[in-house]
C-alpha cells in the first residue's frame, strides 16, 4: 500500500470532502509500515474496503416552526464498518454538517471504537439543523421528523445512535421517543438517554472525565504531575463541561473556555459554580460565552479568538473539528505548553499535529482521548441489554479501566526508537490492527 496512491484515487473520487480525506490520509500514514509486513491484508483488499463507508443514508426532514413556517433540513447516516459490532456513533445537529463530516466521523468512530475493547462498529449521523434560537416545540418537531426516517435503519443489534455536538439529553428524550412508538420496542437503541428511561450514570460527564484519565495518564507517564497546572479548554458544551470538573477534581486550573462568539480567560480558574454557570449558558440556547464576564467579572472575555494564544501548561480541543490550526500549535509550543491533547473529534489540522509530533510534544489523538464517551454508551448498552442499572462507582471504574487499557496500547503501538510516544500513532494502528483482523475473519462481505 502506498498512502499517496491511495489519496490520490480518493481525492479524483471524493474532491470536496476535505474532513473525510484529511481523517483517512492521517490513519493511512500512520498505520502504512505495519500494513505493508502483512501481505495478507493488501491481498484481501482491507484498506480499499476500509476507507469506503458499508452505506450512507441521506434524507429530508421537513418540520414547521412557531410561526408555522416550514423548514426543509438534511438528515444523514454513515454506517460506516460493523466488522467488531454493530454500527455505533452520535449525531451531529449543526450548521456546518455536510456528508464529509459524517464519513470523516463515521471513519474515526470505527477506530476509536476498536480502541475502547468493546463490540462496537462505527457510524454517525446528523443533521445541517442548528439548535440555536430555537424553542423546545421546535427541536422536538425536528427531533420527530429526523426519526421518521432514520427508525428504520437503527436498532438494538444493528445501529445504536447517541449524541454529539447539539444533540444532548434533550434530543436523545425526542428522538428516542418517536423511535420507541415507531419500531414498537423498547430495548434502548440510543445511549445517552435520561436515566429514568434506561440511561446510564456517568454518561453526560464520561467523555470529559475519559479524556481527563487519559491526560492524566499521560502525564504520569511522562513524570509530570497534573496538580496545579493550567489548562485552557475550547467549547462550552457537554464535553467542555466533563473536561472541566473533572480536571478541576485532580488539581488543574482551567482557565479559558469559548464559543462560536469568541473566548474567556479567566486568571482565578474556572470551578465550583463557575462550571455549574456554563451549563447555565449552554442551556440560554444563544451559543455564547461572553455574559460569563457579566456574572464573573475577574475574567475578561475575547471576541473571535481562540484560547490557544494563551500561556498554558496544558490545552484540550473540547469543540469541533480544525479548531486549532498550525499558527496556534506554534504559539502553544512557544509558551511552552506541555501537553496538548483532542477531546473533540480532529480538533487539531493536519498541520498542527505535524508540528506538535516535529516538536516532539505530548500530544494525544481524539479517537483516544475522547473515546471515553463512547465507551461509557457501551457499557449503557451492557445495562440495557441485562435490565439493570450499575451505580456512579461502577461505572466509573470500567471508565478508568478502559481509558487506561487505551493508553497502555497507545504506548505500545506508538513508543518509537527515541523512546517519543507518538500517540497518534499508537492510537491509529492499535484500533486498525484490530478492525483488519477482524475484517480478515468474516472473509469478503
Ligand atoms: N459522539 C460521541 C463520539 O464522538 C459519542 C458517540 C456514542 O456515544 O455513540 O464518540
Amino acid at each position: 500500500m502506498k498512502v499517496d496512491d491511495i489519496m490520490i484515487q480518493l481525492e479524483a473520487k471524493h474532491s470536496g470532502e476535505f474532513e473525510y480525506l484529511q481523517a483517512v490520509r492521517e490513519v493511512l500514514a500512520s498505520i502504512e509500515e505495519v500494513y505493508n509486513q502483512h501481505p495478507e491484508f493488501e491481498k484481501a483488499r482491507i484498506i480499499e474496503q476500509l476507507v469506503k463507508p458499508d452505506r450512507a443514508f441521506t434524507f429530508k426532514v421537513p418540520w414547521v416552526d412557531d410561526q408555522g413556517d416550514i423548514h426543509v433540513n438534511t438528515g444523514y447516516r454513515v454506517q460506516f464498518n460493523n466488522a467488531i459490532g454493530p454500527y455505533k456513533g452520535g449525531l451531529r445537529f449543526h450548521a456546518s454538517v455536510t456528508l464529509s463530516t459524517m464519513k470523516f466521523l463515521g471513519f474515526e468512530q470505527t477506530f476509536k471504537n476498536a480502541l475502547t475493547s468493546l463490540p462496537m462498529g462505527g457510524a454517525k449521523g446528523g443533521s445541517d439543523f442548528s439548535i440555536r434560537g430555537r424553542s423546545n416545540a421546535e427541536i422536538m418537531r425536528f427531533c420527530q421528523s429526523f426519526m421518521l426516517e432514520l427508525w428504520r435503519y437503527v436498532g438494538p443489534d444493528t445501529d445504536v445512535p447517541a449524541g454529539d455536538i447539539g444533540v444532548g439529553a434533550r434530543e436523545i428524550g425526542y428522538l428516542y421517543g418517536m423511535y420507541k412508538k415507531l419500531a414498537r420496542e423498547n430495548t434502548g437503541t440510543f445511549t445517552g438517554k435520561g436515566l429514568s428511561f434506561g440511561g446510564s450514570l456517568i454518561r453526560p460527564e464520561a467523555t470529559g472525565f475519559g479524556g481527563l484519565y487519559f491526560v492524566h495518564q499521560m502525564l504520569q507517564e511522562h513524570g509530570i504531575d497534573i496538580k496545579g497546572k493550567t489548562v485552557a479548554i475550547s467549547g462550552f458544551g457537554n464535553v467542555a463541561w466533563g473536561a472541566a470538573l473533572k480536571a478541576a477534581e485532580l488539581g488543574a486550573k482551567v482557565v479559558t473556555i469559548s464559543g462560536p462568539d469568541g473566548y474567556v480567560y479567566d486568571p482565578g480558574g474556572i470551578s465550583g459554580e463557575k462550571i455549574d454557570y456554563m451549563l447555565e449558558l449552554r442551556n440560554s440556547g444563544m451559543d455564547v460565552v461572553e455574559p460569563y464576564v457579566e456574572e464573573f467579572p475577574n475574567a475578561a472575555f475575547y471576541p473571535g479568538k481562540r484560547p490557544w494564544e494563551q500561556k498554558v501548561d496544558i490545552a484540550l480541543p473540547c469543540a469541533i473539528q480544525n479548531e486549532l490550526n498550525e499558527a496556534d500549535a506554534k504559539q502553544l509550543i512557544a509558551n511552552g505548553v506541555q501537553c496538548v491533547a483532542e477531546i473533540s473529534n480532529m480538533g487539531c489540522t493536519a498541520e498542527a499535529v505535524d508540528t506538535f509530533l516535529e516538536h516532539k510534544t505530548l500530544f494525544a489523538p481524539g479517537k483516544a482521548v475522547n473515546a471515553g464517551g463512547v465507551a461509557t454508551s457501551g457499557l449503557e448498552m451492557t445495562q440495557n441489554a441485562m435490565h439493570l442499572a450499575w451505580t456512579k462507582a461502577e461505572v466509573d471504574t470500567k471508565l478508568h479501566q478502559i481509558m487506561a487499557n487505551i493508553h497502555e496500547q497507545c504506548v505500545k503501538y506508538g513508543t518509537e526508537k527515541s523512546g517519543y510516544i507518538n500517540y497518534v500513532k499508537g492510537a491509529n494502528i492499535a484500533g486498525f490492527m484490530k478492525v483488519a483482523d477482524a475484517m480478515m475473519a468474516q472473509g469478503v462481505v
